[in-house]
This record gives structure tokens, sequence and C-alpha cells, in this order.
């Protein structure tokens, strides 16, 4: 039987992904959206606009924007996806999970907290588990996981398999689209022809967000990798899809062979969201590139190129669909996880 799901935040850009990858999905069926004051009581088609490319599902249309507030949202929605800017969420998500439902959040309030677990399915699923300390320490029917931050996304993966090589330290420069900021995030004056070498926040999102995912829980307590992660976030005038040059230090010496094998190694999951392969790994060294790859496994899978060996480590190139494997996709696929897993 469908879960009845709901979309907190559901005019934004996140938001509208997430409703065009519900559209459909064998699990899930859209009951309730909810946006600002400024939206609510306005049809779902009025209030946002769509921006997304294929047109607004026929189930989402009509439906009428709910005000962000458990009361607004029917008792019979048991997940709800959240795709709220990350102070509004602060302020509203712990209510939500107070009042019974379960949060699969994109917003970057309390991902590092440690009793939240931080979730890329394939990678971490284990430690969906933290959510018996949540409910413990928080006294709460519901629940929250988060999913990381994009650029963090989209590098994982691939740390996870050199991982199997004894991960030591990780240096890493984005060259990030602008969807990641949002339908106004970045003016169009700042980025035609040009480059910004700076996306606020993002570079400790990477630091320290990969190292709570790459880390181990015990049952009890979630200890952080102890690899060091630096990185460099440049924002580049694609539209969608983070591209990522990445030099790991690892234990071993792996050769080319061995690291494309490890990534190719990393498995998908038995669920609707995971695609097949999860890493697509290219020979070809002038792939990916965002324009050519961000669609693959439906925007879901992670791309990787480039592998080569030299003093600073093994050196690649990764790329992912910012908005679907990084934002609205994992979300998503979060709550295939969570319904799984029987926390719904
Ligand atoms: P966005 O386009 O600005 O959308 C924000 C949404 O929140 C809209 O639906 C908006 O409704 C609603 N909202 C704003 N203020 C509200 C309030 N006071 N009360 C209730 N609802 C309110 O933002 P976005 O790019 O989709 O990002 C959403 C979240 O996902 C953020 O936390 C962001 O950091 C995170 N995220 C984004 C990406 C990405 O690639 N864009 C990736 C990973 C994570 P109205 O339309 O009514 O204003």
């Amino acid at each position: 039987m469908s879960v009845r799901v709901g979309v907190l935040g559901a005019t934004g850009a996140v938001g509208q992904r997430c409703i065009q990858l519900l559209d459909g999905h064998p699990e899930f069926e859209l009951a309730a959206v909810t946006a600002s004051e400024s939206s609510a009581g306005l049809s779902y088609s009025e209030a946002a606009k769509w921006r997304v490319d294929s047109p607004i599902p026929s189930g989402a249309a009509d439906l009428t924007v709910r005000e962000t507030d458990p009361d607004a949202v029917p008792d019979d929605v048991e997940l709800l996806f959240s795709s709220l800017p990350s102070g509004v969420a602060a302020e509203v998500e712990p209510g939500f999970a107070e009042a019974g439902y379960v949060l699969s959040s994109n917003s970057s309030n309390d991902r590092l907290a440690e009793d939240v677990p931080l979730v890329i399915p394939e990678i971490n699923p284990g430690h969906l588990d933290l959510l018996e300390v949540q409910r413990d320490e928080r006294g709460w029917d519901g629940a929250v996981v988060k999913n990381p931050n994009c650029s963090t996304i989209t590098m994982v993966p691939t740390l996870s398999a050199l991982d199997s090589f004894g991960l030591e330290r990780v240096h890493v420069a984005t060259l990030q689209a602008v969807s990641g900021a949002g339908y106004s995030g970045v003016s169009s004056m700042e980025i035609i022809d040009n480059a910004i070498p700076h996306i606020g926040g993002e570079e400790n999102k990477m630091e320290t967000e990969s190292r709570k995912l790459l880390g181990t829980f015990d049952g009890a307590e979630l200890s952080r990798h102890d690899a060091e992660v630096s990185a460099s976030c440049n924002r580049v005038p694609t539209l969608d899809g983070h591209l990522e040059n990445v030099w790991a230090e690892t234990a071993e010496d792996p050769s080319v062979e061995e690291v494309e094998d490890a990534f190719r190694a990393v498995e998908s999951l038995d669920l609707p969201s995971s695609p097949d392969p999860l890493i697509e790994v290219f020979d070809d060294p002038s792939r990916p590139q965002p324009r050519l790859d961000r669609t693959l496994g439906g925007g879901m899978a992670v791309a990787a190129g480039g592998v080569q060996t030299t003093p600073a480590g093994v050196q690649y190139n990764t790329l992912a669909h910012n908005t679907i494997r990084g934002a609205a996709g994992a979300a998503v696929l979060n709550g295939e996880l969570l319904r799984s897993d029987g926390w719904l």
C-alpha cells in the first residue's frame, strides 16, 4: 500500500524536483504541499513558478498549498520531505517530529547534530538506527533524517570506495552549478562570463559532513572518520550538475585499475530511486561533464573519471546532479530507506 507523503517548501527549486520525482512513485502518494504564508491557500499550480523540465504533475497541480504548520497537515500523512530554507526548517521541523511526522529533510540545520542521522542509503544505511537514540533523547513519536549537502553527496560515494585503501586526507575543488543556490540565489550579472571562487559555508559543510557520513555508528554513538578533508568551492555558469576535482591520499597505493574497480564495486540498493550502477566510471579523461552526464541513472548516479595516481594521491573527477542526487532525489531515497527499514 502507498504511503501518504507531503512536501514542505514544495514551491521552491528543491520542492519542485521532489514533486516531479514523486509523480508516479511506486511507494509514495503525494497528499499535501506546504510553503510560506504568501503561497498558502493558492492552488499548487498558481503558487509554484514551475521551472522543472517536465509538465507540472496533474496530481500536484490542484492541491491547495497549506501553511507549514503541523496542524495544517492531515494526520494520515506519514512522511514529509522538507525543502525549507534552513532557518525556517530549524524552527518548524522539531514541531512536526513532535507531532509524529517522519521527516526526510534537505535543509542544513542539525545535519551535524549527534542524534540526527545524515544518510546516503548506499553508503551508510546503518546510521538510520541513530533514530532510536533521537527518539529516546527528544521524546518524539516522529523523526528527522537528513541528506547531505549537494557537493558532499557528489564526492562521498567515491571516498567511501577509497576507504578500502585507508583514506587519510582529501583535497577537493568544486565547480558548482547555479541551481545549487536556488532560483534567486545568484544573479545573472554575477555569473555569466564568470566564476566565483567562494560559496558561503559550503567548504565547511564538505569537510564536516563527509567525516560524519564515513564515520561508524556502534548502536549508541556515532564517531567521525578521522580523514582530513579540505575543500575549495567555486560557482560556475552551468545550470545543473556539480563537477569536483578530488585528490585523495590513502595508506595503500592502489593502481588506477584498483581504484576504478573499487568505484564500480560500490553497490546500489534494491530501492526504487537507487541507480545501478551507483558510480558510472569513465575511461575517457574528458568525462564526466555536467551537460552530458548529469542525468545518468535518472540524475541519481554519480559519475567518475580521469583517475590518475599522482604524488598528491589518487586524482579523479566526480559529478552528480545537484538538485536530484544532491537534494530532492536524495530525500526521496532516504524516504524509501525509512519505509523499507520499518520506520513508517
Ligand atoms: P527556494 O527555492 O528558496 O525554496 C524555498 C521554499 O521554502 C519555498 O517553497 C518557499 O515558499 C518556502 N518558504 C520560504 N520561507 C518560508 C517560511 N517562512 N515558511 C514556510 N515556507 C517557507 O530554496 P531551495 O533551493 O529549494 O532550497 C531548499 C532547501 O534545500 C534549503 O535548505 C537548501 O539549503 C537545501 N538544498 C538545496 C539544494 C539545491 O541544489 N538547490 C541542494 C541541497 C540542499 P514560497 O514559494 O511560498 O516562498
